[in-house]
C-alpha cells in the first residue's frame, strides 16, 4: 500500500463527511465513531504532515526523494502523475522523448554512464551526464570497484523537474526542497546524488565534483574540468516537442521556462507524445 496525500483532501473535510453519514444513518454509538475517528485523523495527520522546513534556494536541487520507487508510467497526464504518485517513474516514457530530444539538438552534450558493476541506481533514474562529467564518474566508480555506489539520482528532465517542485510546494513526498524547472543542474547533467555520500565524496572531490554540504548531503555538482551548463536545453527540447504535436497551439522554442511551458507540460502525457525525437535539421 503506498499512501498519498491529496491536496484538497482535507482531514476535517473527510472526518465531517463521515461524520454526517454516521448521523443519517442513525448510529448508536456516536462515541465510538468518534474516537475511532480520531485515531483514523492522527494516522493520515501524521502521512500526510509536511516536512520540516528546509532551505529553498532557487539554484539549488535538494536530491530526489531516497527511496523513490519504480511505478509504472500512467495513461494520464503530467499533472495527473504528480498528484497520484511519489515517483517521477510515472512519467518515464515523456522523459525519455525529452532526453532524445535533447540529444537531437546537441548529439555530443550527453554521455550515457556504462554498467558499472559496483554502481546501482534508484528507480527511474536516467545515468546520463556532460561527457567530461560522465568520464570522470566513471573513474571515480572504478577507484573503488569493491564498493557499492547507489546513484539515487541523475539526469532530470525539465517534466521531472516539474513534479518535483510542485510536491515541494504542496508539501507532499518528502521534497523540502527543489530548484524551479530549468534550473536545476540535474537538468544540465551536472549533477549527482550519492546514497554513500561520504563514503565516496573524497573520491568524487578529487575527479571534480563539488559536494553540496550537509544541507543536501547525497548532493555532487561537477566543477571540474571541461564543465559547461546546458541550461535550457531540456526546456527547448520540451518546447519543440510539444509543437511537432500540437501545430495548432504552438508555444516559443527559446528554452526559457516561463508560464505557457509550464500549461503545456501539466498537460502532456505520461506516456510521450505521439510523434518523439526527430534529428534532422528541419524537426
Ligand atoms: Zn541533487
Amino acid at each position: 500500500m503506498y499512501f498519498v496525500c491529496n491536496e484538497g483532501t482535507g482531514i476535517g473535510q473527510f472526518v465531517a463527511q463521515l461524520v454526517v453519514v454516521r448521523k443519517v444513518k442513525g448510529g448508536d454509538d456516536m462515541r465510538n465513531a468518534l474516537l475511532w475517528l480520531a485515531a483514523l485523523a492522527s494516522l493520515l495527520v501524521a502521512a500526510c504532515a509536511p516536512p520540516a522546513p528546509g532551505e529553498d534556494d532557487e539554484d539549488h536541487d535538494h536530491d530526489e526523494a531516497v527511496e523513490e520507487r519504480e511505478e509504472a508510467a500512467i495513461e494520464g497526464t503530467v499533472e495527473d502523475a504528480m498528484r497520484g504518485y511519489c515517483s517521477t517513474s510515472t512519467i518515464k516514457p515523456l522523459s525519455q522523448q525529452i532526453l532524445d530530444e535533447m540529444r537531437c539538438i546537441d548529439p555530443d552534450g550527453f554521455a550515457e554512464v556504462p554498467p558499472l558493476a559496483n554502481v546501482v541506481y534508484g528507480a527511474g533514474v536516467f545515468p546520463y551526464l556532460i561527457t567530461p562529467a560522465r568520464d570522470a564518474f566513471v573513474a571515480a566508480a572504478q577507484s573503488k570497484p569493491g564498493t557499492t555506489l547507489q546513484v539515487n539520482s541523475m539526469f532530470r528532465t525539465v517534466a521531472q523537474q516539474y513534479m518535483l517542485r510542485r510536491w515541494k510546494e504542496l508539501g507532499r513526498c518528502g521534497i523540502s526542497a527543489a530548484a524551479t524547472p530549468g534550473n536545476s543542474n540535474h537538468e544540465t547533467g551536472l549533477a549527482i546524488d550519492v546514497q554513500q555520500h561520504s563514503t565516496w565524496r573524497s573520491a568524487l572531490e578529487s575527479r571534480g565534483f563539488d559536494w553540496f554540504g550537509n544541507g543536501d548531503k547525497p548532493h555532487f555538482d561537477y566543477e571540474g574540468s571541461g564543465a559547461f551548463s546546458q541550461k535550457g536545453l531540456d526546456v527547448l527540447a520540451f518546447q519543440r516537442l510539444w509543437n511537432r504535436n500540437h501545430p495548432e497551439d504552438e508555444i516559443s522554442e527559446d528554452g526559457d521556462y516561463g508560464p505557457q511551458t509550464r500549461a503545456r507540460i501539466q498537460k502532456s502525457p505520461a506516456m510521450g507524445f505521439e510523434v518523439g525525437a526527430i534529428c534532422s535539421v528541419d524537426g
